[in-house]
């Protein structure tokens, strides 16, 4: 893995996805989530990373089955990869991005009031240590298209105005 140098210059933010495996349109009748163990998995044992892509995971109380767990409590901030190295969660396009991941698939779930009091600490967190970062989407910065954060998570981020000013969705 790239060393980071600690210098970053964004952050990015991305959605679990987790689709439900039982359902055709992989829409989720349950709240699902992931727990850092379930992700590692994905990106180590099925993609073959040599670490977790994202820097940050902020869960939802559920795993990838949909099942509550205390290893994702809501709310909670667990570290994926280390800040001392570049992350994997954009394609080409790495170097300089904080990669921070809320569990859930918000193109039909909503994000927890935990998970987003908590993504605005972090990024409060960030800022202070690294600079004023901008927050972009996972969409307006990979080059294929991608539903990620996905609708939901978007179309909050948006009201809020918490994304750069030169963020646009088509
Ligand atoms: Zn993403």
């Amino acid at each position: 893995m790239a060393r980071s140098g600690g210098r970053w210059s964004e952050i990015t933010l991305h959605h679990s996805g987790s689709d439900d495996p039982d359902r055709s349109d992989g829409r989720s009748d349950t709240p699902r989530g992931i727990t850092l163990d379930e992700l590692r998995h994905e990106h180590v044992s099925v993609n073959g990373w040599s670490d977790i892509g994202y820097h940050f995971l902020i869960s939802n109380g559920y795993n990838l089955d949909g099942d509550p767990t205390d290893e994702a409590p809501d709310g909670a901030i667990l570290e994926g990869r280390s800040l001392d190295f570049v992350g994997a969660h954009v394609r080409d396009r790495n170097r300089g991005r904080i990669g921070v991941c809320l569990a859930g698939n918000f193109e039909d779930m909503y994000p927890t009031k935990r998970q987003l009091a908590s993504l605005l600490r972090l990024l409060k967190d960030l800022r202070e240590r690294f600079g004023d970062l901008p927050l972009r989407p996972h969409c307006a910065v990979n080059i294929r298209p991608t539903a990620c954060p996905g609708r939901n998570l978007l179309a909050i981020m948006f009201e809020r105005e918490l994304f750069a000013p030169d963020v646009e969705i088509s």
